[in-house]
């Protein structure tokens, strides 16, 4: 059985039909993924649910579809969806309005950081399905520019998230304001107990909860590995990886926003092309390098967790923990921005001497047994062995207990089998190498 793909149903079995089975066809979608074939059936016969799924399983499209499939496009305001950044509620209302084509209802954005009058405009005109950010959303909703009244559907993606502490006010003011009766849609790839908990608080109380990751809460397509390393050697130790391995397209992930720059700006000036990414750069900025890492046009991409979730882009083969997140469940979703619908990737974790506990919690959270990752010509100038703890059992785990070298992981992009793409998509090559040699001088651009 494929690990993301029913390759047993189609989604004409699931319910839909029509221009939007075409459309999703030429979309390449071939058989649904787990979670869309049991998700779709759900929502299509009205009832609340929670889903979780790993990362890059097709959840967009497990709440998406359906809705585009019953919402009255006569009917403004019937869908309303809410993610954590404004770029991942960009991508979503890309992927709806491909799906949803010329005929289907229409979809609109409503996101911080770009002028009201297009928002307006679009809503105004009939948008049928409006995907935004919570504090946008609310912002309009008091200028009484977007009505809830007509509320059928309210999606939380990424809930857990949207339940933490930082948005928990803004979704409870959203969602309680919603009066008429309607259906709730949560979805994420990491759904604790107590985020549970609270969802439920939200939600009817027939709530189906579907969970499709039976074993960890990563894809194995993704090959995992630390590198322990003392802070003092990190950037070396990084621009070591970027300029002795040939990664086409890495995502380098940092835990504070002056650790961005500072990384970037190293890279830059040892010759590595590097752009960055986080919540203090303009959203004029923050679109250009968006749509620069959409189009292939860059090749590392160093960034806070304003990237961690939700962002599907095409080509990302590596992801680099530069720093460990604080939260375990943030692992996840960083190392989720590569191996999306079926293909590989390679996700390394830098470790500091006292970090080993940390990286314990993230293995024991998803299920995984993390390996160190061998760099035999890298000089360390500063001690890190301490490394990872191991208890004596994970010791005499001689199966999984492998130590493989930087190139050797690196050569897992590479292969293609197309018996791992059940789903339609099969890439014709491994990502490409999109502008050719890694190393290369601002200067001569
Ligand atoms: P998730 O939200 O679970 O992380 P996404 O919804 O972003 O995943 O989907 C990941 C990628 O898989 C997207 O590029 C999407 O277009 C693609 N995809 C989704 N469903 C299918 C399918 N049934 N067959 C092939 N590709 C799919
Ligand atoms: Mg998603």
């Amino acid at each position: 059985m494929s690990e993301i793909f029913d390759t047993e149903s189609t989604f004409a079995d699931l319910g839909l039909d029509g221009k939007l089975l075409a459309n999703i066809e030429s979309a390449g979608f071939k058989h649904p993924t787990h979670i869309q074939a049991q998700l779709i059936p759900v929502i299509l016969a009205g009832r609340d649910a929670l889903g979780q799924a790993k990362t890059g399983t097709g959840k967009t499209a497990a709440f998406g579809l359906p809705l585009i499939k019953m919402a009255d496009k006569a009917v403004p305001c019937q869908a309303l969806i809410l993610a954590p950044t404004r770029e991942l509620a960009t991508q979503i209302y890309r992927e709806l309005r491909e799906w949803s084509g010329k005929g289907g209802p229409r979809i609109a954005t409503v996101v911080g950081g770009e002028k009201y009058g297009k928002q307006i405009e679009a809503i105004e005109k009939g948008a049928t399905i409006i995907v935004g950010t919570p504090g946008r959303v609310m912002d309009l909703h008091q200028k009484r520019k977007l009505p809830f009244d007509n509320l059928r559907w309210a999606i939380l993606d990424e809930v857990d998230r949207m339940l933490d502490i930082g948005f928990r006010d803004d979704i409870r003011k959203i969602l309680s304001k919603i009066k008429c009766d309607h259906q709730t849609i949560f979805v994420s790839a990491t759904i604790s107990g107590e985020i549970e908990r609270l969802a439920r608080k939200f939600m009817k109380n027939d709530v189906e909860k579907i969970v499709t990751v039976a074993d960890a809460l990563t894809v194995s397509q993704v090959s995992q590995h630390y590198l322990p390393c003392h802070w003092k050697d990190k950037k070396r130790l990084l621009l070591h990886l970027l300029t002795h391995t040939e990664p086409a397209l890495t995502l380098v992930f940092c835990k504070m926003k002056s650790t961005v720059r500072d990384v970037t700006r190293y890279l830059n000036d040892h010759k590595v092309e590097a752009f960055e990414i986080h919540g203090d750069l303009n959203q004029g900025k923050r679109n250009r390098i968006m749509q620069r890492l959409r189009e292939g046009k860059l090749e590392v991409l160093v960034a806070s967790d304003l990237a961690a979730r939700g962002l599907d882009v095409e080509g990302i083969t590596h992801i680099i923990n530069f720093d460990l997140p604080e939260d375990p469940e943030i692992y996840v979703h960083r190392i989720g921005r590569t191996a999306r619908a079926g293909r590989s990737g390679v996700a390394w974790s830098f470790v500091e001497p006292d970090e080993g506990q940390r990286l314990t919690e993230i293995e024991k959270l998803a299920g995984v047994m993390i390996d160190q990752l061998e760099y035999p010509d890298f000089e360390p100038r500063y001690k890190s062995d301490k490394g990872k703890q191991r208890s004596a059992e994970e010791e005499s785990a001689p199966s999984k207990r492998f130590s493989q070298s930087v190139t050797a992981a690196a050569e897992d992009t590479k292969t293609i089998d197309p018996s791992l793409f059940p789903g339609g998509v099969v890439p014709k090559g491994p990502p490409p190498k999109t502008l050719g040699s890694r190393l290369r001088s601002r200067r001569g651009r």
